[in-house]
C-alpha cells in the first residue's frame, strides 16, 4: 500500500481533536437539569465554552473550579466545594456533572473521595445528584470524553435501579451527533413505536427555540430516572465502534449494561449512507416487531434516485476525510457507496483501532491511507502530496482546502465558520440525502468555477 512520508518531528501542531472534558460537557448538557462543572483552571472551561458556543450558537453555561497556583500544589478539594455551593445556590440544578482536566488529573485529585467528603459535610441537606468522569486530556480526545461520560452516567445511576424486571424500553446510545441527528433518530424510534431511553439528549438544550426568556438551564435532556432504568431495559443499541479510546480495556456504556445487567447490546456503526441506515432499521424492526414506516421507504427510494441522478458528478472523485474516529468510519462507508474514493482517513484519535475498524467494517474497495494521532499539519502535508478533489470534515480543515483550492464539505464538530453547524444532518436516509446533495453540489460548483465558459446545465 502506498503511504505518505513519515513526519520529521514529534510535536503535535494544531491537533485534529478537542479536549476530553469538552466531550463530557456535551453529554452533561444532554441530561435534564444538569450543569457541567470543569474541575481545573478557568482557562479550560473558557476554551470549552468558546468552542461549544461557536458551534451551537447558544449560551452554554459551564462552571469551573477555578484552580490557582495554590490548588495546583495543595489539591482542588476546597475549590470544588466552593464551586458546588455556588452552582447549587445560583442554578438549583438537578445534577452537577463534573469533568476533570489535565491539571486536576496530574495532581491526582481523587474525585470519589472528595465528593464523598462533600456529601458528608452536607448531610441532611437536599443535594443535587453529583456525577463525575475522569477526563485527562493528555490521554484522549473529545470523543473519548463523550463516551466516558455516558459510561459514567450509566455506571453511577443504573445500579440504583429498583426494578428487577426488564422493562419494555430500549436504551439508545447515539454517540456524538448533531442536534438535528438526535431529532431524526428520536423520531424514528417514535414512529417504530419503540419506547426508549435516549442518552444523551442535547437536541433541545444545545439548540433551543427562542421564547424571549433566558433559561439558566434549558429544558430538555435525559432524566436521571431514565438513566436509572437503563439497567432494566430490554436491549441497548450503541452506535459507534470505537468507544473505548486510549484505554481499550474500559467498557463502553453498552458493554457495561450487557456485562453487569445482562441487557443485550446491539452495536452498530453510525447510520450514514443507505447500507448503514438499512442495518439500523433492520435492528429496530427486529426489536419493535414493526416494519419500516412508509415515509422512510419513500425517503430511501428518493435517496437511491438521487444517487442515480448525481452519480456522474461524484463517481471517481478522490476525498480526504478527517475528524472523530467513528465519524470517519461512517463517512468512508458512505463514500464507498456513492463511488467517491477515499485517499486519506485521518483522526486525532489515539485508539489504534481506526485502520482495523475501517478494513473490518467498511471493507473498502481500494487501499486507503489511514492515520490516527494525526494533526492538521500532517493532514495539510498529506493533502499537498495526495491532491484530493474534495475534503470532508469540520471547519478546522478550511485553511487546507483554501490553500489547495478544493471544496470542503463541512460535517461533524466543530463547524464554526457557518450558520447551522449544529443542525447539519448526517444520519438516516434523510441526513444522507442532505450530505449527498452537498457533496455533489460542491463538486459541481468547483467545475463551474474552474470552467473557462461556465455551465448553466449540468
Ligand atoms: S487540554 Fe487540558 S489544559 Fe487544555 S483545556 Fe483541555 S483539560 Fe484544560
Amino acid at each position: 500500500m502506498k503511504d505518505i512520508k513519515p513526519k520529521a518531528f514529534v510535536a503535535t501542531r494544531n491537533a485534529c481533536k478537542l479536549c476530553t472534558p469538552l466531550g463530557a460537557s456535551v453529554v452533561f448538557k444532554g441530561v435534564e437539569g444538569c450543569v457541567p462543572l470543569i474541575h481545573g483552571s478557568q482557562g479550560c472551561a473558557t476554551y470549552i465554552r468558546r468552542y461549544l458556543i461557536s458551534h451551537y450558537k447558544e449560551p452554554v453555561d459551564i462552571a469551573s473550579t477555578n484552580f490557582t497556583e495554590q490548588s495546583a500544589i495543595f489539591g482542588g478539594q476546597q475549590n470544588l466545594f466552593v464551586a458546588l455551593n455556588n452552582i447549587i445556590n445560583q442554578y438549583d440544578p438537578k445534577v452537577i456533572g463534573i469533568a476533570t482536566t489535565c491539571l486536576s488529573e496530574t495532581i491526582g485529585d481523587d474525585m470519589q473521595v472528595i465528593l464523598h467528603k462533600y456529601k458528608n459535610s452536607k448531610s441532611g441537606e437536599d443535594l443535587p445528584e453529583l456525577v463525575y468522569v475522569n477526563t485527562p486530556s493528555f490521554k484522549g480526545t473529545h470523543a473519548n470524553g463523550f463516551h466516558d461520560a455516558v459510561a459514567a452516567l450509566v455506571r453511577q445511576f443504573a445500579p440504583l435501579s429498583e426494578a428487577s424486571q426488564t422493562t419494555q424500553k430500549i436504551t439508545f446510545l447515539p454517540g456524538y451527533l448533531s442536534t438535528a441527528d438526535l431529532r431524526v433518530l428520536k423520531e424514528i424510534l417514535v414512529e417504530l413505536k419503540l419506547e426508549n431511553i435516549f442518552l444523551p439528549d442535547y437536541s433541545n438544550t444545545l439548540d433551543y427555540e427562542y421564547n424571549g426568556k433566558y433559561m439558566r438551564i434549558p429544558e430538555g435532556g435525559t432524566t436521571v430516572d431514565e438513566i436509572k432504568e437503563t439497567g432494566s431495559s430490554r436491549a441497548t443499541i450503541e452506535l459507534g465502534y470505537i468507544l473505548s479510546g486510549s484505554d481499550t480495556k474500559a467498557k463502553s456504556a453498552g458493554e457495561y449494561l450487557e456485562e453487569e445487567h445482562s441487557v443485550p447490546r446491539f452495536n452498530l456503526g453510525l447510520p450514514i449512507g443507505i447500507n448503514a441506515t438499512d442495518e439500523m432499521f433492520e435492528t429496530l424492526e427486529k426489536l419493535s416487531g414493526n416494519p419500516m414506516p412508509e415515509r422512510y421507504k419513500k425517503q430511501r427510494g428518493r435517496l437511491v434516485d438521487a444517487y442515480v441522478d448525481g452519480h456522474k458528478y461524484v463517481f471517481g472523485k478522490r476525498a480526504v476525510v478527517y475528524g472523530e474516529e467513528d465519524f470517519v468510519v461512517g463517512m468512508v462507508k458512505f463514500l464507498e457507496e456513492i463511488g467517491i474514493e477515499t485517499v486519506l482517513c485521518a483522526s486525532g484519535g489515539g485508539s489504534g483501532l481506526l485502520k482495523q475498524t475501517i478494513y473490518e467494517k467498511v471493507k473498502p474497495s481500494n487501499d486507503i491511507i489511514v492515520h490516527d494521532n494525526f494533526d492538521y499539519e500532517d493532514i495539510a502535508s498529506s493533502c499537498r502530496e495526495l491532491k484530493p478533489d474534495i475534503m470532508i470534515g469540520n471547519s478546522k480543515g478550511y485553511y487546507i482546502a483554501r490553500e489547495l483550492d478544493i471544496p470542503l464539505v463541512r460535517i461533524g464538530f466543530p463547524v464554526h465558520d457557518r450558520i447551522g453547524g449544529q443542525r447539519i444532518k448526517h444520519v438516516s436516509y434523510e441526513g444522507t440525502q442532505e450530505l449527498f446533495d452537498k457533496m455533489a453540489n460542491a463538486l459541481i460548483q468547483y467545475t463551474q468555477d474552474n470552467s473557462p465558459v461556465g455551465y448553466k446545465y449540468m
